[in-house]
């Protein structure tokens, strides 16, 4: 067993504190030529970047949608395809 403590994230739909593995991460990356993407990770998913987290939850996301969580976290316009794949994973996981 793995004794190390639990990063703990707030999740952006409900506002919740939660351990790191029960969210999904979304991380604003930027290639080499300075275009910037998003994508849905796994928590521990090895990747740097601007990180939102999100339980595995339909609610949240819909709260998320709703209120611009994502565009607020990472103070830029999100491309819809985002919550689009953002749903799926919740979804899936839920
Ligand atoms: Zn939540």
């Amino acid at each position: 067993m793995n004794k190390k403590s639990t990063p703990i994230r707030k999740c952006i739909g409900c506002m919740e504190r939660k351990p790191q593995q029960e969210l999904i991460r979304i991380v604003k990356t930027r290639s080499a030529n300075s275009e910037i993407s998003f994508e849905v990770l796994p928590p521990y998913h090895k990747k740097d970047g601007r990180s939102a987290y999100i339980c595995k939850n339909c609610e949240c996301f819909k709260i998320a949608k709703k209120n611009h969580k994502l565009e607020k976290s990472f103070s830029s316009r999100i491309p819809p395809e985002v919550y689009g794949t953002l749903e799926k994973a919740v979804l899936k996981n839920e």
